[in-house]
């Protein structure tokens, strides 16, 4: 590894200084993702600014019944919080789906949102990558994709963003919040990552120097009846190779109101909007589920290793809906 300064930061304006300083200066959360791509040479940052002494860990209920989330909450402490897991469960599920428990007690909020592709040409410095290096090509596209794109990707680049996390933020409309030396702004979780197009490289709309303070989530009561299902190539510890986070109202067997967000299919949590608008008013059905997911999946743009991944999220949208379905049955007799 390469040598680098180390400074604790104190206080936001504090850190947002130090970054405004030092164009080289990377913030550090918990350090589980960026420190791994230091030691590959990856990331070769002249000064680490830690985020830990910040006061953003709390999760608090905002005063419209939605809930603010602190950039340095780790993602243990927010699959563990009361208020999270009775108002928005599947987020606290698929926090929960990934990683360990030792690596969940260091990974924190802001952390998550930022974290990079797994592409293993990405992460391998002697291959050429897009994203790392803008114009040197994509070797994934012709090699090893059974785990990339089928959404949103380009001939540009085809890898996936890895936050399970951010799936439930997707389905929930989360906002994030952010510092810089200008003052504060937010981003819609929809217009924070950026699409893949014919600049990988650039994956958020955040502006340069900005530090994430947190997240704001709305007030969702269809949230209360929500789950998160993670299909990964192992039992545990490792990212997903297809998921969905499902939130669903029904009333007399008719969709009121339907959340669906797909992760480990593009270069950022996927919304489903095409099939939340195909499903909105009509029968809670398994062939209804299944029209819907055939509709949003319509725009699916295959490999020749990465096909599977339209079966499988088809069949997790029609087994998640149909259990939520029976959830809220359940809970009406
Ligand atoms: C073996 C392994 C398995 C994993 N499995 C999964 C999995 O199944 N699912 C999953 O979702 N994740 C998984 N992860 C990823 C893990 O969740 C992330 O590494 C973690 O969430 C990153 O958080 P962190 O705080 O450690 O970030 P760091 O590594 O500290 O930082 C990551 C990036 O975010 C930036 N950053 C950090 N905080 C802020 C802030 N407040 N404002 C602006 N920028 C900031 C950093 O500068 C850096 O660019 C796994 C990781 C490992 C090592
Ligand atoms: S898919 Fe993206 S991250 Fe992977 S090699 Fe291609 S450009 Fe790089």
């Amino acid at each position: 590894m390469r040598e680098f300064g180390y400074r604790r930061a104190s206080d936001v304006q504090g850190a947002v200084a130090l970054l405004a300083a030092d164009p080289r200066a990377r913030l550090l959360g918990g350090g589980t993702n960026l420190v791994d791509l230091m030691k590959t040479g990856v990331e070769r940052p002249a000064l680490l600014i830690d985020v830990q002494d910040l006061p953003l860990d709390r999760i608090e209920v905002t005063p419209d019944g939605g809930l603010h989330i602190g950039a340095t909450v780790t993602n243990s402490d927010l699959a563990a919080d009361p208020e999270v897991r009775r108002r928005y469960p599947a987020l606290a599920q698929a926090v929960l789906s990934g990683a360990s428990g030792q690596l969940r007690n260091m990974a924190t909020v802001g952390g998550n949102l930022l974290q990079r592709t797994r592409c293993g040409y990405f992460t391998d410095p002697a291959a050429a990558c897009n994203k790392r290096v803008p114009g040197s090509g994509c070797p994934a596209i012709g090699g090893e994709h059974h785990n990339h794109a089928i959404l949103g990707a380009s001939a540009h680049c085809v890898a996936v963003h890895p936050s399970d996390m951010g799936v439930a933020l997707a389905a929930f409309d989360a906002v994030v919040g952010y510092e810089t030396a200008d003052g504060p702004g937010e981003l819609p979780l929809a217009e924070f990552y950026l699409p893949v197009g014919r600049t990988p490289h650039l994956e958020t709309a955040l502006p340069s120097g900005a530090l994430i303070t947190g997240l704001r989530l709305p007030p969702a009561p269809v949230a209360a009846v929500s789950r998160y299902r993670k299909v990964r190539e192992r039992a545990s510890f490792a990212f997903a190779i297809g998921s969905l986070a499902a939130a669903l109202d029904v009333h007399d067997g008719t969709v009121r109101e339907v959340r669906l967000a797909f992760g480990a299919v593009a270069s950022r949590p996927w919304r489903a909007r095409t099939a939340e608008r195909a499903l909105t008013g009509g029968p809670a059905s398994a062939e209804a589920f299944a029209a819907a997911a055939d509709a949003e999946l319509a725009a699916a743009e295959v490999l020749p290793h990465n096909g599977y991944k339209v079966t499988l999220l088809r069949n997790l949208v029609v087994a998640l809906l149909t259990e939520l379905t029976e959830l809220t049955e359940e809970a009406a007799r």
